[in-house]
């Protein structure tokens, strides 16, 4: 049995310690002013028992973690149909790159860089009457927690500010994969980037990924095919131009948002969670990187 108390311990030490801060995100004003002091770690282990250090508990902006939850419930909704409008082939490129050649077309490489999850929400917002409040419900669902919300504070300020994803959003529309306004396919986006939670709330969040499709709960809310692609993409496509480097570094499926905070887990053993702000010059949070590596080379433990 791997004792990851003991792993967890030394990892949150020797990062501290070792690892470079980076810099946190300036260009959303609300999240600039975040400490960039902030470390959690949190490890859920298959069968519900956690281990957490540093700031655990405290809420902070998912960001583009959350495009994995509209992928999910997108997918959950309309399956293989949704391949028609988003493709799954990794990018290289940084997550809000314009790659005018493929949105030319109308259609983004991935559903985990910026384009492709204003598809997904387009999609999203086709299917509900209220797609921010089902997101919501159905993080909430998959968490068993209904605390759960929207920073209304970070969704303005990415709203103020979010050209590039405007552009992106129109560029798409002209090319006709946008059926609805590009104004309310944003404000859905913007909403679902600005979900506040904690490493212990994301880390049950993903429990389902990690599990077969059945959350904490013991209930099933998306098929084990459907889990399988998700996780795939994660591999291939979760952090933007270092998905290779995470591969080769952490060697596991996950997800990085800007706000510092990353996902990773190992199908039926574990998800781990960190947060800490400041980002290497890819958006990836630098300590989250470095904890992860070491993680997964002290407990020997990857997908490989
Ligand atoms: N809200 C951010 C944006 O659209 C999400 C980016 C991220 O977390 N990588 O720019």
């Amino acid at each position: 049995m791997t004792d990851f108390n003991k792993i967890l311990d030394q990892v949150y030490k020797e990062t501290l310690a070792n690892a470079d801060t980076g810099k946190v995100a300036r260009y959303i004003p609300e999240l600039a002013k975040i400490s960039n002091d902030k470390f959690g770690l949190c490890l859920l282990d298959a069968k519900g028992s956690r281990v957490a250090y540093g700031d655990w508990e405290e809420r902070f902006s998912i960001q583009s973690i959350s495009k994995v939850f509209g992928l999910a419930l997108a997918f959950k909704r309309i399956g293989n149909k949704l391949w028609s409008r988003v493709g799954v082939e990794p990018s290289g490129d940084p997550f809000n790159h314009l790659s005018l050649l493929e949105l030319e077309q109308g259609i983004p490489r991935n559903p985990l860089i910026n384009a492709g999850a204003i598809v997904v929400c387009d999609i999203l917002v086709s299917e509900f009457k209220d797609a921010k409040k089902e997101v919501l419900q159905f993080v909430r669902s998959l968490t068993n927690d209904d605390s759960i919300d929207f920073n209304f504070s970070v969704a303005a300020s990415e709203k103020a500010t979010g050209f590039k994803n405007y552009a992106a959003a129109y560029l798409m529309k002209s090319n006709g994969n946008l059926n609805n306004p590009v104004e309310t396919v944003l404000d859905l986006y913007f909403h679902l980037c600005a979900l506040e939670m904690s490493c212990s709330q994301v880390a049950t969040a993903f429990f389902p990924f990690m599990n077969h499709g059945r959350c904490t709960q013991n209930i099933q809310h998306l098929e084990v095919n459907k889990i399988k692609r998700i996780n795939a993409i994660m591999l291939t496509c979760g952090f933007y131009d270092e998905a290779g480097e995470f591969a080769f570094e952490v060697g596991l499926p996950g997800k990085s948002g800007v706000g510092g905070g990353i996902v990773a887990l190992l199908p039926q053993q574990f998800c781990i969670v960190s947060w800490s702000p400041g980002l290497n010059p890819k958006g990836n949070s630098t300590r989250g990187m470095y904890a992860l590596e070491r993680f997964t080379t002290l407990s020997e433990l990857s997908i490989f």
